[in-house]
């Protein structure tokens, strides 16, 4: 029964239509207000048959400008189980437009591959999951729970869509559409950024030990953050591999004559499931602390992305919590087996499962909410976030089968 589903589901997927829906999306340049995509996703979901709803999110870091958040849904014969496909609508800057062969806000294709930004990060996967539920109505599939496409705003710059979405509805599951490569992620990294600043003292250069060199200072910290990066690079976990500890930007000294009274690096960390922001931060303390009791004059501080200092416990609530820690849920959990089911149904071979390497929204579900989340869709991570970003369209068209069949096996049919 539910392989007859599936064939109609299968009959009502279209390469071309999908790609045409994604170029649209793409199309429209969401990096610092997504308000512009909102009649291309409503009008879509309006057409497939989905009650649609926008409203505003919260976003202090960008308060004039409009963020807005989109669900649709299609409603089963049961308002439950209640299952969230979540795809975020902004993309993240073209600083260097003369690095790109492909125009990436007029996409193309070429060689199988669709070409523009946000191809894989993620406008591929969302306009896949919207795809799907339209296959899903014209396939004549009535769905016995309640299947929802969130399309939030603000996921590069810290997930404000996804915390506006969380508790909008009493969600039962949720399925992030971020590119995967087409493997099943039920692990996820999270994410930290910080600021290392060392305090000197400034002296003319002929005389550099009338002075304290912030720099030299900042050497002996970057090289215990060499070792501690060994000790890291040992941690792997099973899905979603290494954590990451990245010096990305690097700061300090203003004139050629004098000894720097100042050096600040920024570092970007990445947790793996089992490790917390918290737990990072912790160990980095640690290694300050020991660097200290070494050197007298060494004076170092850590600071947030505000430059305030960061003091250890971190507040359990509010806008400084720990936001995007990494997250895992159980294979075994019933929306995780769907989708692996659905995949099945759908390409005749079941997906891999996968850990994410990067972060997500992930924590806002799953930390949070308490609500099981899986990442998948289609592109690779690699692809993205850089120029020429691309996504495999026969991915596209895979994940738009996938997203439907797996829906399906969680919400049921009246295929059963
Ligand atoms: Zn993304």
């Amino acid at each position: 029964m539910v392989n007859d589903a599936v064939k109609k589901i299968l009959r009502q997927i279209n390469r071309e239509e999908i790609v045409e829906f994604i170029k649209k999306l793409i199309k429209v340049e969401t990096v610092e207000t997504e308000a512009p995509i909102v009649p291309v996703i409503t009008d879509k979901m309006k057409q497939i048959g989905m009650k649609v709803e926008v409203y505003e999110t919260f976003n202090p870091g960008f308060p004039d400008k409009k963020r807005p958040c989109i669900l649709g849904t299609l409603s089963g014969k049961e308002k439950k189980p209640l299952l969230c496909f979540n795809g975020h609508t902004d993309v993240v800057p073209v600083e260097f437009p003369s690095k790109w062969k492909h125009s990436p806000f007029d996409p193309e294709v070429e060689g199988g591959r669709l070409y523009g930004r946000g191809a894989a990060d993620m406008k591929g996967g969302l306009g896949c999951m919207i795809m799907a539920a339209q296959a899903l109505v014209n396939a004549g599939i009535e769905l016995t729970g309640t299947l929802a496409v969130a399309a939030v705003p603000g996921e590069e710059t810290g997930g404000w869509g996804s915390e506006s979405t969380v508790n909008r509805r009493d969600w039962d599951a949720v399925v992030i559409g971020e590119p995967t490569d087409m493997s099943i992620n039920p692990a996820c990294n999270g994410i930290a950024t910080f600021w290392i600043k060392v305090t000197g003292k400034s002296a003319h250069a002929s005389k550099p030990e009338k002075g304290i060199n912030a720099i030299d200072k900042m050497l002996n910290v970057w090289s215990a953050f060499e070792g501690y990066k060994e000790r890291l690079n040992k941690r792997v976990h099973p899905l979603s591999g290494k954590p990451a500890f990245v010096s990305c930007i690097i700061e300090g000294g203003w004139r050629g004559v004098i000894v720097a009274d100042e050096c600040k690096l920024h570092i970007t960390t990445h947790m793996i499931p089992g490790e917390t922001i918290e737990s990072r931060y912790t160990e980095v303390i640690e290694i300050l602390e020991e660097l200290k009791n070494k050197d007298s004059e060494l004076n170092v501080e850590m600071l947030d992305w505000k430059g305030e200092a960061i003091t250890l416990p971190l507040p359990s609530s509010g806008p400084d919590r720990p936001r995007l820690d990494p997250t895992e849920i159980p294979a075994e959990d019933p929306l995780v087996q769907a989708m692996l089911k659905g995949s099945g149904d759908a390409l005749d071979r079941r997906l891999p499962i996968g850990g994410s390497r990067y972060a997500c929204d992930s924590p806002f579900y799953v930390n949070e909410g308490n609500i099981p989340a899986l990442i998948f869709g289609p592109g690779n991570i690699d692809h993205a976030h850089t120029y020429d970003e691309w996504v495999d369209v026969s991915q596209l068209v895979d994940a738009t089968k996938v997203y439907a069949a797996g829906a399906m096996r969680y919400l049921g049919s009246q295929f059963e």
